[in-house]
């Protein structure tokens, strides 16, 4: 059977819809299966996926993916002097700029005043369409903050195939070269190029049911946020993240979570959300962590919990300045958001990623080399912008 499709693209997040859009802008035939489905803006965090390993690992399943309740931090990373071309064009098409001082709000103001040692976090969010709610996290209501939905719109002009709740079970290879995919239900799609983008976590999981090796080195980033009473503080509705401080394998940014609320309520703290002030503690993990079919092993290390211990410490005592309440500082359960480095050596590099079976690619978090330690997606973007272009043979 001729296969339909010049490319097959399972996933569309970061990665997937970065590769689509390359792809179909070109002039190629593409499809793109996406087992989530398309949720209204501003609904998205209902797509949340929480896997309950060690560390708890945050993720969303719809169409476009985690991208779209991140906290529109655009940073670089070094993985790759190649990438740097690619880089430089994501965050043109993605506006990334800093935040200007006006849309930051009084509390995160105060903070920026404490220590000199705060990096503006540069972000994909349009300022003049950002209202300052502070719902980042949970699918951007008013159309501020770049999500890869704008990228599978420019995919889907150009010709791409969105489907949408199909889940790919499995690569088809014959001859250790791939062919096509297998979907649930029973159903198989043909190509002779499949790129997989379902993330960390799926991605490796997909491989694992075709009979091929994946799913060690996960990363996560692993995170804690501390906060306290500040009454009337009203943090909770100011954008998170606006800047962070690195110290050595961890960062220190401004972060609400709702989760602070909860834990004051239970310790008997008589509190609204405004009220509530917090700092996110963000290490470097080992990357330790395992993928299997059913399972997900994340642990923190005991050098994990150590850097996780320093930064606690410096937030804490951020916060104490900044005014919050003695005796009413909590703190979140660990968490990833950053789940990564699953299929790294799998590929031959971020910059390059085949896989040793033949036209059989991975373009998501999965081929970050760990430990990470920096919000991820720009880097997915550059690294499928960049394998694009080499699957166009413009590279
Ligand atoms: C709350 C939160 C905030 C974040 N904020 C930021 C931030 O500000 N900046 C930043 O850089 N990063 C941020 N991140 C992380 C970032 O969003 C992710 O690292 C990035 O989106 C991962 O891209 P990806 O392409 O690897 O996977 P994803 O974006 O997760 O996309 C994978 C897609 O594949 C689909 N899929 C999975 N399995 C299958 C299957 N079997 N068949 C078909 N489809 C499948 C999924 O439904 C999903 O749509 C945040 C994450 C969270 C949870």
């Amino acid at each position: 059977m001729t296969p339909v499709y010049d490319f097959i693209v399972v996933g569309s997040g970061a990665g997937g819809a970065t590769v689509a859009k390359e792809l179909s802008s070109a002039g190629k035939r593409v499809l793109l299966l996406e087992k989530g489905k398309e949720m209204p803006p501003g609904t998205e965090s209902k797509a949340y996926s929480v896997i309950r390993s060690g560390v708890e690992i945050w993720l969303a399943e719809c169409l476009g993916g985690t991208t779209t309740v991140s906290m529109g931090n655009a940073v670089r990373s070094r993985i790759g002097k190649r990438l740097d071309p690619y880089f430089e064009e994501a965050e043109r098409e993605l506006g990334v700029v800093q935040m200007p001082l006006d849309k930051m709000g009084p509390v995160s103001r105060q903070i920026l005043e404490l220590s000199d040692e705060w990096t503006p976090m540069p972000k994909c969010i349009d300022f003049s369409k950002c209202r300052s709610c502070g719902s980042c996290a949970y699918g951007c209501p008013h159309g501020a903050k770049w999500s890869s939905i704008r990228y599978l719109n420019a995919a889907e002009s150009s010709g791409c195939r969105i489907l949408t709740g199909i889940y790919v079970d499995k690569v088809l290879i014959e001859n250790n070269r791939v062919i096509g995919v297998k979907v649930w239900g029973g159903k198989s799609f043909r190509s002779k190029t499949v790129i997989l983008c379902a993330g960390a976590i799926e991605t490796p999981r997909i491989l694992l049911r075709s009979g091929l090796r994946a799913g060690s080195g996960l990363f996560v980033d692993t995170y804690v946020t501390i906060g306290g009473l500040k009454r009337g503080a009203k943090f909770n509705k100011e954008v998170g993240m606006p800047f962070y401080m690195i110290r050595g394998d961890h960062l220190i940014s401004p972060h609400f979570s709702s989760f602070l609320w909860n834990l004051m309520r239970k310790m008997g703290i008589d509190a609204t959300p405004s009220d509530i002030v917090g700092l996110m503690v963000k290490i470097r993990d080992h990357p330790a962590g395992v993928v299997g079919i059913e399972t997900v092993e994340k642990f923190s290390t005991e050098a994990d919990l150590n850097e996780l211990d320093k930064g606690r410490k410096e937030a804490t005592g951020l916060l104490l300045e900044l005014g919050v309440k003695e005796g009413t500082i909590v703190e979140v359960h660990p968490r990833g958001a950053h789940p990564g480095g699953t299929c790294s050596d799998l590929v031959r590099s971020p910059e390059d990623p085949e896989t040793d079976v033949e036209s059989l690619f991975i373009s998501d978090a999965s081929v970050i080399p760990g430990p990470f330690g920096l919000p991820p997606m720009l880097t997915i973007i550059a690294i499928s912008r960049r394998l694009a272009s080499l699957l166009l043979g413009r590279t």
